[in-house]
């Protein structure tokens, strides 16, 4: 196998290919850097960006960010709200420790549950007081598009890591199944606590123990609440989706996590999800369909 690595999409990517097939390495590093620059809400002039300034006012983007948009919209629908592109809003009020009144705060939980973003052709409005990031969304949908380049090409294996948002194409290349780890979330050492064998699948998870902010000083949780507008209190530790789909594998690992256990379990058994869990007292429940190996410790 020969791989790649960049840093898009703010982590670390890493693509291998069959030997044979290397020299479609560079394609892929530059769809990688053409998403990640359209969406990336640091650039000026990036759809995301040109969104998040619009003041409320209708904006034109790409074609790509309409769709992924409309999948955005979906997924709120689906997920009953538990997914909301506009949760990005409360993550950027605490990365600015921007205290608000609880008046304010109300407002703002009651708006994250009526206004949404509007589609018009190529044309997006996102509501005033708004801003969306595709943190939880894009590396899916990257990895979507990766693997049908691939396919197209004629690729029948391939290992795309978008910063732990995993797509497996196809099989290895000794005709054995792909085992991608479950990291343990409990463990500090980043340890395995299991392997998922997988063929043509994406396994992608979102886990409470990345507190990736810090609010007056006190880390809380990337993944919001939009019912609450708080970093959201899971009874999940971690929560991983396998799915053929990629993007919807990463939509449904970041929308379980807030639904916690008892609201999850309903979701996944009504839209036949297959999810590899484990919640805050260590409890590990995973779909039949999925094969895990445990490690001996
Ligand atoms: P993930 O690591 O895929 O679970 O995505 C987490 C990222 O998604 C966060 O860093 C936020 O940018 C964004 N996000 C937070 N809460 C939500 C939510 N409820 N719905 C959609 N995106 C969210
Ligand atoms: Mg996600």
């Amino acid at each position: 196998m020969k791989s790649i690595q960049n840093n898009c999409f703010h982590t670390l990517n890493t693509i291998q290919l069959p030997d044979r097939d290397a020299a479609l390495l560079p394609e892929i590093d530059t769809i990688c850097r053409f998403y990640s620059d359209l969406w990336n809400h640091n650039r000026p002039g990036s759809d995301v960006w040109n969104i998040n300034h619009s003041c409320g006012t209708y904006v034109n983007v790409s074609h790509e960010t309409i769709q992924l948009l409309t999948l955005s919209e979906q997924y709120r629908t689906i997920t009953d709200g538990a997914f909301n592109i506009l949760a990005a809003t409360v993550k950027h009020l605490i990365q600015r420790n921007k205290n608000t009144s609880s008046h304010e705060f109300t407002q703002l939980v009651e708006k994250l549950s009526r206004e949404h973003i509007l589609i018009d052709g190529n044309r997006v409005l996102c509501p005033p007081w708004g801003v969306i990031d595709f943190g939880s969304i894009a590396k899916g949908y990257v990895c979507d598009r990766i693997n049908e380049f691939l396919t197209a090409k004629g690729v029948k294996s391939a290992m795309v890591n978008l910063g732990g948002n995993i797509s497996a194409l196809g099989c290895r290349g000794d005709g054995s199944d792909w085992k991608i780890g479950i990291r343990d979330p409990f463990s500090d050492r980043k340890t395995s606590l299991c392997a998922l064998k997988v063929r043509n699948r994406s396994v992608v998870t979102s886990g409470m123990y990345e507190r990736a902010l810090s609010f007056h000083g006190r880390p809380v949780h990337h993944i919001i609440d939009p019912s609450t507008g708080l970093p959201c209190v899971s009874d999940f530790s971690s929560v991983t989706v396998v799915s053929e789909s990629s993007v919807d594998s990463d939509a449904y690992s970041t929308a379980i996590t807030v639904m916690g256990r008892k609201r999850a379990e309903v979701f996944i058994q009504k839209n036949d999800i297959d999810v590899f869990c484990m919640t805050s007292d260590r409890t590990i429940f995973y779909t039949d369909n999925l094969h895990p190996i445990f490690f001996e410790s």
